[in-house]
């Protein structure tokens, strides 16, 4: 009577645990904040928890990607660094680059998933309560040393104050992002928006993401 059952339990009984139950696998991350008072990032820990228990804020309502390293895969280009960026957008990033390079535009650095809050709110210690779009993976910084985060910027000019990476020169370094230059351009083509172009006090030019910020 039992015979017939045995090649379905076997069958069960190879299948690794969590196949067909993605509840069951666990999400990790390392993460820090920023503090506004000591401008640096602080309280660095780790994060394990299932993923049925991603809270919301853990997860990016644009893409669907969310801070778990699970998520993310690794773009090997030679000549620069393996980075990692999430799944869903790992196709786009790549391809663009490849373009780019193929091109001749030197890209010397590109930073991908790297979680922190370092948005939003500030609480009453002074730090930042939300996360960045590198931090699900869906934002890269390309060579952030010709491409510098500006504050005090609504529109660009000598008064822009230079707080991260280096200074912004599209009319003699060909490694600054120009807006209607190659590496705009070909972004903007996979859906991603500028860092240079976003509305608000910040201009960061070394930045690409879905909605640029
Ligand atoms: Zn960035």
């Amino acid at each position: 009577m039992n015979r017939p059952f045995y090649p379905l339990t076997l069958l069960l009984l190879l299948l690794p645990p969590s196949q067909g139950n993605a509840e069951d696998r666990n999400c990790s991350y390392e993460t820090y904040q920023w503090s506004t008072v000591e401008r640096r990032a602080v309280n660095r820990h780790t994060v394990t928890h299932p993923y049925s228990e991603l809270r919301r804020d853990e997860i990016d309502p644009v893409t669907g990607c969310s801070v778990c390293r699970e998520d993310q895969v690794t773009i090997n280009i030679s000549g620069i660094e393996p980075f990692q960026v999430c799944h869903v957008v790992a196709g786009s990033v790549e391809s663009a680059l490849r373009d780019i390079i193929e091109r001749g535009i030197p890209v010397d650095e590109v930073v991908g998933y790297r979680v922190g809050r370092t948005r939003g709110e500030v609480d009453e210690n002074g730090l930042r309560t939300r996360f960045s779009n590198h931090s699900f993976g869906v934002a890269v910084d390309i060579n952030p040393q010709h491409n510098g985060l500006y504050d005090r910027c609504i529109t660009f000019g000598p008064h822009c104050r230079l707080i991260r990476g280096g200074e912004w020169r599209p009319e003699i370094a060909p490694a600054s992002h120009a807006a209607d230059g190659t590496v705009v351009k070909r972004f903007k083509r996979e859906g991603f928006q500028w860092g240079g172009e976003i509305r608000g006090r910040q201009k960061d030019f070394m930045h690409f993401s879905p909605t640029g910020y």
